[in-house]
């Protein structure tokens, strides 16, 4: 009897114990973006696990949605997304998904762009109907890494939304975030200042942020408006601004068609440099510093080679 006491407390001790030191579940986290997913995963640690929706390497504004994204939205805890127009498929996505968590205004949804000062909101009357994009404003505001700061405050209280009992974890790991961060701006901002007011053309209004913070002016863009392809005449009319303002520089995300660029290119002598806009979209851009690093590295040697010209 004695023996069978003990034992009885042996295993009732061990089953405590295997209780005890099971980890918690991870947090499913799915993201629209590869940027939002990095930003994420830094603030997150190891107590969350993160899908992306799009590659860094597609047009955010045109993804097409397929059902093994509905799949992950609709077991996920918690769903960021840049907002705006930036990704007008995600609101289909989480109809589809039937995920009380995850709808909006729901605990874990979480909308990036809250508290971000945005650039370009029309003032006008707005409308959608030649396809044009960037309705309530430019959405592209990670590229700015001090947003980047605001991105993370917005994940990390969702994150506390949906697992209280973690709060000081991601708290701790927002606070190293947003310290590294800051790092990362001082240090970028140092590299770029030889090179304030450098004029360059862009092909979609992606940099506008960007070019913001580090100083450097978008004089004209390729597309006519923001998602309306480039035309025969608007591309003459940049010719000509590029030849008048001598703009040596035409940046493009490795997702859009390079004929346009490079036609440009031959008539104006200008250099196009391909820029990454989102993590993973180049090699070397596999977090979100790295690929703020990236864009400012590619950005310095292009504008210095120009310089020593
Ligand atoms: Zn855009």
């Amino acid at each position: 009897m004695r023996g069978l006491v003990s034992l009885l407390a042996f295993l009732s001790l061990l089953f405590c114990g295997l209780v005890i030191s099971q980890p918690a579940p991870k947090i499913r986290v799915v993201t629209t973006t590869a940027d939002l997913k990095s930003l994420t995963e830094i603030v997150g640690g190891d107590r969350v696990q993160v899908v992306a929706i799009m590659r860094g390497d597609q047009n955010p504004h045109t993804v097409q949605l397929r059902p093994s994204f509905v799949v992950e939205a609709s077991r996920a805890d918690l769903f960021v997304r840049i907002g705006l127009d930036l990704e007008l498929w995600a609101d289909q996505l989480l109809l589809s998904a039937r995920n009380p968590n995850i709808r909006r205004g729901a605990l874990g949804y979480v909308d990036a762009s809250v508290g971000v000062p945005l650039l370009e909101v029309p003032t006008g009357p707005i409308s959608r109907a030649e396809g044009e994009v960037h309705i309530f404003g430019n959405p592209h505001y990670w590229l700015d890494p001090a947003n980047a700061k605001i991105i993370v405050r917005n994940i990390a209280d969702g994150l506390r939304r949906v697992a209280p009992g973690q709060a000081a974890y991601f708290e701790k790991r927002e606070q190293e975030a947003v310290q590294e961060l800051d790092r990362l701006l001082k240090e970028t901002v140092k590299e770029m200042e030889p090179y304030r007011g450098t004029k360059v053309v862009a092909y979609h209004k992606t940099w506008s942020y960007l070019a913001n913070r580090y100083g450097f002016k978008v004089l004209a863009y390729l597309e006519p408006k923001p998602g309306i392809p480039p035309s025969g005449k608007h591309v003459a009319q940049v010719i000509r601004l590029m030849q008048a303002e001598g703009i040596r520089f035409i940046l493009k995300e490795p997702f859009y068609e390079s004929k346009t660029p490079d036609l440009i290119a031959r008539q104006t002598g200008a250099q196009v440099i391909e820029l990454p806009s989102s993590v993973g979209a180049l090699p070397g851009t596999d977090d979100y510093f790295q690929l703020i690093r990236r864009i400012i590295r590619t950005l310095v040697t292009a504008f210095a080679r120009e310089k020593v010209l």
